[in-house]
């Protein structure tokens, strides 16, 4: 997501969050995830946090194992 789907501005940097060790089928990874916002003062997503949905899907906050694996062990 690069734009704002309320006013369609160009979103910027609000904050990073912390790098965090994950480990996944694809191997072990330190990923920081950048948060966003709108660069539009006047737009309501100004104040809101645009967070990388691909990002969410593919980990489980506070655990180190990406879904992946997860998933991969419940079928064994
Ligand atoms: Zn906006």
């Amino acid at each position: 997501m690069n734009s704002c789907p309320l006013c369609s501005a160009k979103l910027v940097k609000k904050y990073n969050k912390n790098k965090r060790h994950i480990i996944t089928l694809k191997g072990e990874f330190w990923v920081k995830e950048r948060v966003l916002r709108c660069r539009n003062r006047e737009c309501p997503g100004h104040a809101l946090s645009f967070r990388a949905e691909d990002f969410q899907a593919a980990i489980i906050p506070y655990k180190i194992f990406g879904l992946d694996v997860i998933l991969h062990i419940g079928t064994l």
